[in-house]
């Protein structure tokens, strides 16, 4: 058995390459086109004028969509690797997408290439793995989002077509999505889990109406990239039921299995920035004659903050080594350890980051609060920590038994009792000696 934590040379190579060309070439874009509107509206201008020369770089370097397998332009990496060249992209907002692998696209794109028909991977899969489309996952509904029990959203069969009748909330980037995964309950006679479908729906069918554009926080109202979207009677003919009636379920675990643990190796290199701010700053900034850095209280926070981010980003690589070995199936604890961990750290760290900034970390004119907000963000995008919390707990618990008899196995005076009965022999020459 191996315990290697070290990462083969050429690989380095490649890692310490994208560090550069991520801090030179990439960051300029999150401080000019800030916000996620620029990123996902393929039409805006910077598109064309930048970032089509920035992806067609990392293409030259091999880099290009490596969650993808061969089959699809993509290196087929396994989670080890890509979490360690997801740490260095989840510095920027812009550089999934400058690596073809940002969300909900690159799981989107998973879905239509195994479910998708040849016509449809033509009009939706080729440009979305070329960049040229945006995409959104539709599954969470105004009255429920953690328990899909509730979930409204029907699908019902009219000769060739399905007909969709619902609402939808939170559908991320359906704004610039030229198609959208759909959910929708198909037989409700039978438990959600099996009587839900998911269906392709191009955006611009008839019947689909923006009720509001949600935004995050501060943003501007009915100006986010969260839609709440109504389905009017949305006609889609039947080839557009991907994988199956019944299977949303099944395909969404795949999904959101393999999106939980990038979103995760992202949020390393987002808490490691906020903890190069906290540190630079701690240096930089002089009160009462000496450097902030001096400052037990500011250490202990320099300190908790290094042990957390190194204890969580150990988990994470441990988790992408972990489904390497044995499937993203088998590593459902894990990868739901990792979702629980990292809005934590993310906020924890970000949070004293600000502390340690003082009313600059505050401001507008850092981006440590839009950090903190993100980290609140994470902890219920894909499900919130306490779902994945009882995910972990149920897991764990199936490799328990309950002990019988009136006090715990470990309770002392039994297992002393059992270990004279056991050492008896030994106990009485023992004594006869003495
Ligand atoms: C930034 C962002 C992007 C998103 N993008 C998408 C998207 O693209 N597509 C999409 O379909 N959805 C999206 N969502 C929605 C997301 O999936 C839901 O927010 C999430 O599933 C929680 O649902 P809810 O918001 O309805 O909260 P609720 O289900 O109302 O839960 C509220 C709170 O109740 C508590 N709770 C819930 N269940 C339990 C439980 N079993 N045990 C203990 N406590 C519990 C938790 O504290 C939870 O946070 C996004 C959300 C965010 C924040």
């Amino acid at each position: 058995m191996a315990w290697d934590f070290s990462t083969d040379p050429d690989f380095q190579e490649k890692l310490d390459w994208m560090a550069t060309f991520v801090r030179e070439e990439v960051e300029p874009l999150d401080a000019l086109f800030p916000g996620e509107h620029f990123v996902y509206d393929k039409q805006h201008p910077v598109h064309e004028g930048v970032v089509r020369g920035l992806q067609a770089e990392v293409r030259r370097q091999g880099l290009w969509a490596c969650h993808l397998g061969p089959e699809l332009g993509g290196k087929g990496y396994g989670q080890l690797k890509l979490g360690l060249m997801n740490e260095i992209l989840g510095r920027s907002n812009w550089a999934p997408a400058v690596f073809g692998c940002q969300a909900p696209d690159s799981g989107n794109a998973e879905i239509l290439a195994h479910y998708g028909t040849a016509e449809q991977k033509k009009r939706f899969l080729e440009p979305l793995l070329e960049s040229r489309i945006s995409s959104c996952y539709s599954m969470t509904e105004p009255q429920a989002g953690s328990d899909p029990g509730q979930f409204r959203c029907r699908a019902t069969r009219d000769g060739d077509d399905w007909v969709i009748q619902g609402e939808k909330w939170f559908s991320s980037c359906f704004r610039y999505a030229r198609f959208a995964i759909v959910m929708a309950v198909t037989d409700p006679d039978v438990p959600v889990y099996q009587g839900t479908s998911m269906f392709l729906v191009p955006t611009d069918t008839p019947g689909i109406n923006v009720l509001r554009h949600t935004g995050l926080g501060s943003e501007e109202e009915g100006e986010g990239n969260h839609a709440y979207v109504h389905y009017d009677d949305v006609r889609v003919p039947v080839d557009h039921l991907l994988g199956g009636e019944g299977q949303a379920f099944v395909i969404a675990q795949t999904r959101l299995g393999g999106g939980r643990i990038h979103h995760a190796m992202r949020t390393v290199g987002a808490v490691r920035r906020a903890f190069d701010m906290m540190c630079e700053r701690a240096l930089s900034r002089v009160t009462q004659g000496e450097p902030l850095s001096k400052k037990q209280m500011v250490q202990e926070m320099i300190a908790d903050s290094w042990i957390e981010l190194h204890q969580f980003r150990l988990q994470v690589l441990h988790a992408a080594w972990t489904i390497d070995q044995v499937g993203g199936a088998e590593a459902r604890t894990e990868i739901a350890g990792v979702k629980v961990a990292l809005p934590k750290v993310f906020r924890d760290v970000a949070t004293r980051a600000i502390q340690v900034h003082g009313s600059i970390g505050v401001s507008n004119e850092m981006p440590l609060t839009g950090m903190v907000l993100g980290a609140l963000s994470l902890g219920l995008a894909d499900g919130p920590t306490e779902v994945h919390k009882l995910t972990v707990a149920r897991r764990i618990l199936k490799q328990y038994e309950p002990h019988e008899g009136l006090f715990p196995r470990e309770h002392l005076p039994t297992r002393r009792a059992a270990a004279r009965a056991k050492l008896a022999d030994f106990l009485e020459h023992a004594a006869a000696n003495t």
